[in-house]
């Protein structure tokens, strides 16, 4: 094969044509990650895959460059992704369009939200390939704006969120629609046996590649916890982002009412914050992501669903404001900093009545969260307690408080294991 010095070798070695190879020059992807280098070849192939590799590693080029290198750009549509949210249709459909900048493609996104016209329109400009979420596809076919029947490639991004119960038999409906044979490429961060076994049943002798084992967060986030009583959370919150002094973060809450309060909290004190949440309507949303894109918003304020998945590459920061009640969405949350190996922050606070979800955390993550000493702020010991602690309680609860001088730079060693399983505690004091 003729040599580009210019150009991404490592990527042109697994058989990425040059026009491809100019956009990631241009994109500035030097190597393939570790699930593009595993999926791109059997992809290539046309074997079907079912891939799984961390937030933030890329899997949108991993199925993306493979397809469109066998779009064929005189044919109409050709290939579809289904995306669980408007924002990560949006985000996929960019990155294709980004990888095909010198390839003649044309990508397509529908989801719900923006107006049916205006899709239309799109459609009716033969794309080869449309990025969808499953209500708005669906809306197409049974317009018939949109057919599928004769596709060569089906992708379900994020599958694990595609085959749950929620999603599952629109899934099943759009994908009886295919008549041809096709190509079937799952991607997601995790996928649980049940949604493993779901898979297998779209797809034909399927190679599994799972680079995310044993890795189930961002190693390169520095993780911590800030103990704090429920009163306390904004003035935590503010001192937490005067003295990290974030250009961009995302602060997670667990409601949509919680994120909307905060929001405005944190405008009123003339911090450039803006939320995003189910509750908003499509234009809105656009607006916010656009505008934080664009770094016009320094802290978004978002609620896990409209937040899954999605990618600004400039965040350092991430705050969980409420820690989840489900480890799985802490993995997702804070793989929304240290994309592609960037350094990022997440610091989680946590009531006194929540050690049980940080213990949770740290088990399914395999490492200890550390607690993390923000100056200024010193949580209030826990008045109804104090008077029924046992003494050993009260000696152990000292000597924490005692090591804890004010100012002191958040302690950074996490006790790592090595393979072996997570030290349970059953009961943490916080
Ligand atoms: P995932 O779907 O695995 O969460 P994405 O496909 O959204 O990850 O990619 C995350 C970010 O990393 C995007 O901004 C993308 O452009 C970038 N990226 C992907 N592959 C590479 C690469 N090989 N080199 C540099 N950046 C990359
Ligand atoms: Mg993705």
């Amino acid at each position: 094969m003729q040599k580009h010095p210019e150009l991404p070798q490592a990527f042109a070695d697994l058989g990425i044509e040059v026009r491809f190879l100019k956009a990631l020059q241009r994109m500035e992807f030097s190597k393939p990650s570790d699930i593009q280098a595993g999926m791109i070849p059997p992809a290539m192939e046309g074997k079907d895959i079912l891939g799984q590799a961390r937030t933030g590693t890329g899997k949108t080029a991993a199925f993306g460059l493979p397809i469109l290198q066998k779009l064929d750009p005189s044919k109409r549509l050709q290939a579809l992704c289904l995306a669980p949210t408007r924002e990560l249709a949006v985000q996929v459909a960019a990155e294709l369009d980004r990888l095909s900048q010198f390839a003649n493609l044309h990508i397509v996104s529908v989801y719900g939200g923006q107006k049916v016209a205006t899709q239309l329109h799109n459609l009716g400009r033969k794309p080869q390939f449309v990025v969808g979420t499953p209500g708005r596809v669906m809306d197409f076919i049974r317009r018939r704006a949109l057919d599928i029947s004769q596709l060569k490639f089906v992708v379900l991004d994020e599958v694990d969120r595609m085959l749950d119960i929620g999603f599952r038999d629109d899934i099943k409906m759009i994908l009886s629609h295919v008549r041809s044979d096709h190509q079937t490429i799952f991607v997601s961060a995790t996928v649980e046996d049940e949604i493993r076994r779901l898979a297998m049943r779209y797809m034909n002798d399927p190679v599994e590649l799972n680079v995310s084992r044993d890795k189930m967060t961002v190693d390169e986030v520095d993780q911590s916890y800030v103990t704090v009583d429920p009163g306390d959370k904004f003035r935590l919150l503010k001192l937490i982002l005067e003295q990290e002094d974030p250009p961009f973060a995302i602060v997670f809450c667990n409601t949509k009412a919680a994120a909307r309060k905060l929001a405005r909290k944190l405008f009123d004190v003339g911090i450039n914050a803006k939320e995003i949440h189910g509750d908003l309507m499509q234009r809105q949303r656009d607006r916010v992501m656009e505008s934080f894109r664009k770094h016009r918003i320094r802290v978004l304020v978002a609620t896990d669903l409209a937040a899954r998945g999605i990618d600004v590459s400039s965040v350092t920061h991430i705050v969980n404001y409420d820690i989840p009640v489900d480890p799985e969405v802490y993995v997702h949350r804070i793989g929304r900093t240290a994309r592609m190996g960037a350094k990022g922050v997440a610091i989680t606070m946590v009531n006194r009545d929540e050690g049980n979800a940080l213990t949770s955390i740290e088990m399914l993550i395999n490492r200890e969260v550390p607690q993390r000493q923000v100056a200024g702020f010193r949580p209030r010991p826990p008045a109804e307690k104090r008077e029924t602690k046992t003494p050993v309680e009260q000696s152990a609860a000292r000597s924490s408080q005692d090591s804890t001088t004010q100012g002191e730079p958040p302690k950074k060693t996490p006790r790592k294991t090595l393979g072996g399983a997570f030290p349970v505690r059953r009961k943490r004091r916080l």
